[in-house]
């Protein structure tokens, strides 16, 4: 079949990777893709938010399947269009995406279900949010509600921090927003990544990512600087509470709403006490989790998101190996603040990539055969085994084999784990 996969970060490169080794899989294509991506598939440039030039694009090119990779496209209703048109799609719908996209949304939902979650309330306006932070104390959690990339959270360990957050918020720094307050949950983080069908689930695994650039978990948030999977601390008791109380119950209001769930439901958890509440919803893979996830399942991959797009879960199982893997990402100097682009990487054509062994491309461009950085976060260096420590010398043994003095990494990841 022909398979078109939205996106060019390092999530799509991990999925192209697994999708690739699948023989169900005739001709690739990737927009926009990246330098690592071009090594095994059809890179097209291509506005991949726009509905008529994605709808086009698939229609010329005789596509049977359509991935897509980002929220963006998601939320822009780009999976609806090629529906209408009778494309297979993996992702959600515009209205379902909106579990990512609007965290008044998903309270609502989780609300409505019963799921787990922390007390939230509402404001369109400054001084009742002020009010209401007066009220609660901190430490206190207030967000912008609505597509912020990461930026619009700010988990507030004084009243003064929140009202600045607050403050931030109205005088339009995310463009017209509201904000969400919520209660502060402590515990430990972690990653549930489940496939829908509309009805039925699948877990394709756990992961836990650091979110912070530095060593430690310090320093400003990123989109992402390393990962690993399994998580541990999702127990198969506690992923089947989850299961039980927040992703099922989420599926079944979704459905009954009359806009239900296709696509990955990644559910960030927070677990406190062996107990676990939502923190958010994405309808996406994450980026760096989805490079140690795609890792671990390798080709059947396509089969799996196959069989969400059919609507054919119920019958679908994951072939597990007794495995581990982890996710080193490398970074340009200065990010997640500003950062030089178009350095160039060396050793890479070194490594002989396997799969225990990848390094997967997120943000690299091709310059007349050398390959640049062309992003923030830049390559993502991964290794598996049969245990974390293995997955764990085998990723960074990748990083120490790369010649690339403008970049960095994190020297620490998996630490909890380890
Ligand atoms: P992302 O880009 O990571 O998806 P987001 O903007 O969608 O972020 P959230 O995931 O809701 O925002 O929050 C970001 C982070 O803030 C969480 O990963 C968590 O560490 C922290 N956080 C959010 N809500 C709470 C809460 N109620 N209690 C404690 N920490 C929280």
């Amino acid at each position: 079949m022909n398979i078109l996969i939205l996106g060019g970060g390092g999530r799509e490169h991990a999925l192209a990777w697994a999708i690739r080794q699948n023989p169900k899989c005739d001709r690739l294509i990737v927009a926009p893709g990246n330098a690592g991506i071009a090594e095994i598939a059809r890179c097209a440039s291509l506005d991949i938010n726009s509905r008529s030039e994605v709808l086009l694009f698939a229609e010329e090119n005789a596509i049977d399947f359509v991935v897509i990779g980002p929220e963006a496209p998601l939320a822009a209703g780009v999976s609806d269009a090629l529906r209408a048109a009778g494309f297979l799609v993996f992702g959600p719908s515009q209205q379902a995406a909106q579990l990512e996209a609007s965290k008044t949304f998903t309270k609502e939902i989780c609300d409505a279900c019963g799921a787990p979650t922390a007390g939230w309330a509402r404001f369109s306006d400054a001084a009742s949010a002020r009010a209401h932070i007066r009220e609660q104390g901190a430490p206190i959690v207030v967000k912008a509600d609505g597509l912020a990339a990461g930026k619009g959270v700010t988990v507030a360990e004084t009243v003064e921090q929140a009202n600045a957050a607050i403050d931030a918020i109205f005088d339009g720094e995310f463009g017209e927003m509201s904000v969400v307050i919520e209660e502060f949950m402590a515990g430990e983080e972690a990653s549930f990544f489940v496939l829908c069908d509309g009805s039925d689930c699948l877990s394709v695994g756990t992961a836990q990512d650091h979110k912070r650039v530095g060593a430690g978990d310090t320093g400003p948030n990123t989109g992402g600087m390393g990962a690993y999977s399994p998580a541990p601390i999702l127990t198969p008791q506690l992923q089947e509470q989850v299961m039980a109380r927040i992703i099922r119950p989420t599926v079944a209001e979704m459905a009954r709403r009359g806009t239900p769930f296709q696509g990955v439901l990644y559910a960030g958890l927070m677990i406190h006490e062996g107990q676990a509440r939502l923190v958010e919803y994405n309808v996406r893979f994450g980026d760096p989790e989805c490079q140690a996830l795609m890792m671990r399942l390798g080709a059947q991959v396509l089969d799996l998101l196959l069989a969400c797009a059919e609507g054919r879960l119920s019958d679908a199982v994951v072939t597990w190996a007794d495995d581990h893997a982890l996710t080193v990402v490398m970074a340009a100097e200065g990010y997640p603040g500003s950062y030089q682009k178009g350095t160039v990487i060396n050793g890479l054509n070194t490594i002989s990539e396997s799969s225990f062994e990848m390094v997967f491309h997120a943000g690299t461009a091709d310059r007349d055969g050398v390959v640049t950085a062309s992003g923030g976060r830049v390559l993502g260096c991964t290794g598996r085994g049969e245990s974390l420590a293995e997955a764990h010398r085998r990723a960074y043994a990748l990083v120490d084999s790369i010649d690339w003095p403008e970049g960095f990494c994190r020297r620490d990841i998996g630490w909890r784990a380890l």
